[in-house]
């Protein structure tokens, strides 16, 4: 394991008091620690039983702005259909997408296929080992990189997102903002070379599990030794709460499907920053990716069949600090043989009592909007 981390001697009187110096000063003491609180207390999460590079790649794209929680169906679903890097190849766009219905920001899906069709083409189907070749595929950056390359390939390639960032602040007690640089030497710096992947991902568990944004766990946590913030008392004031928190945009695509007087709803909120427990079915998209495919894939995951939408109109909402942009798309099923059977998690609603079972004024909204 690595020792000191490099200028620990040179260390002025100021930087003691914070900027890492415990960490400096007890790096091999620090990453015994957190590896041993790691093999005791790590969740059992399918993607850490086989880490193939396949296997990581595809779980951080689904992680990627979706919670562990709703991530383990996809992954189970999607690594059955599509179980290797040549099946995701060879599929088409569609079928890809439909199994991604419901969580949103579809190009997500899309570059996975693009990604694996060109890992295919380019390196015959051997999975890049370089942040070179993996920052040339579509939908991998600087962090799914570092989590390929530590976790599948044991590389001491370095990790940097929100939780990184929070727990380097706290180690560190450092209370101002520091460049993004600051942030990924520090996550270079304390990889021990040998054990890169069980490190890394020791790193992302703390952050999840005990040092959490409001109310760190620091009676918990296995390094509150190495830490600056913990032993000042002040790890609940880092990162400072900010006064007016900048508000967010954020596009929806909302499917208002009618059927023989009954309108299909989720029976579980689809979207976390919306109150109510029942909604219509809804994804978050991002800000260059189409509105109708989107909404196309959404409404064929929630039926599991086609569906013919047309664009009704755009709906506008403010929760909390988040400006909604929705693009409502409806369509109305004409059947002979009864109401189609709707995926897990969906139901039929007649139309009063879907009113009143979504509470959300964003979801009234869109209930009234019409096409034509
Ligand atoms: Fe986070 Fe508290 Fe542990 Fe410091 S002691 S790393 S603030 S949980």
């Amino acid at each position: 394991m690595r020792g000191t981390l490099p200028g620990s001697s040179l260390m002025a009187g100021k930087e003691r008091r914070a900027g890492g110096y415990l960490l400096r000063e007890k790096t091999t003491e620090f990453q015994k620690a957190l590896l041993r609180w790691f093999a005791r207390h790590r969740r059992d999460l399918p993607w850490r039983h086989t880490p193939t590079p396949y296997r990581v790649w595809i779980s951080e794209i689904l992680l990627q702005q979706t919670r562990v929680r709703t991530a383990l169906p996809y992954y189970e679903r999607f690594i059955k259909r599509f179980p290797n890097l040549r099946s995701l190849a060879r599929a088409s766009e569609p079928e890809v997408l439909e199994l991604w219905a419901g969580l949103g920001y579809y190009a997500r899906a899309r570059n996975l296929r693009r990604a694996a069709a060109m890992i295919v083409h380019r390196h015959h189907g051997r999975f890049p080992a370089t942040q070179r070749e993996l920052l040339s595929l579509p939908g991998i950056g600087r962090y799914t990189a570092g989590a390929i390359l530590s976790i599948a390939f044991n590389q001491p390639e370095p990790i940097v997102d929100g939780n990184v960032r929070r727990l380097i602040s706290r180690l560190h007690g450092i209370t101002r903002r520091r460049s993004e640089e600051y942030f990924w030497r520090q996550a270079t710096a304390w990889i021990p070379p040998d054990r890169a992947s069980q490190f890394n991902q020791a790193v992302m568990e703390l952050g999840a599990l005990v040092c959490l944004p409001s109310g760190p766990l620091c009676a918990q946590c296995p390094v509150s030794g190495f830490c600056e913030a913990g032993i000042r008392g002040i790890a609940d004031r880092i990162p400072p709460p900010r006064s007016k928190r900048a508000s967010q945009e954020v596009r929806l695509v909302l499917t208002v499907v009618e059927c023989d007087g009954r309108v299909l709803l989720c029976t579980k909120q689809p979207m976390d920053f919306v109150p109510g427990d029942w909604g219509l079915p809804a994804a978050a998209i991002g800000p260059a990716e189409m509105a109708h495919p989107a909404a196309h894939a959404l409404a064929r995951g929630a039926l599991r069949m086609s569906v013919r939408l047309r664009e009704a109109g755009t709906v506008s909402h403010a929760i909390t600090y988040r400006r909604i942009r929705a693009q409502v798309f409806n369509a109305t099923l004409k059947v002979k043989t009864g109401l189609p059977r709707p995926a897990a998690g969906y139901d039929w609603v007649g139309r009063a009592e879907a009113e009143r079972l979504v509470t959300s004024s964003l979801y009234r909204k869109a209930l009234r909007t019409r096409s034509g």
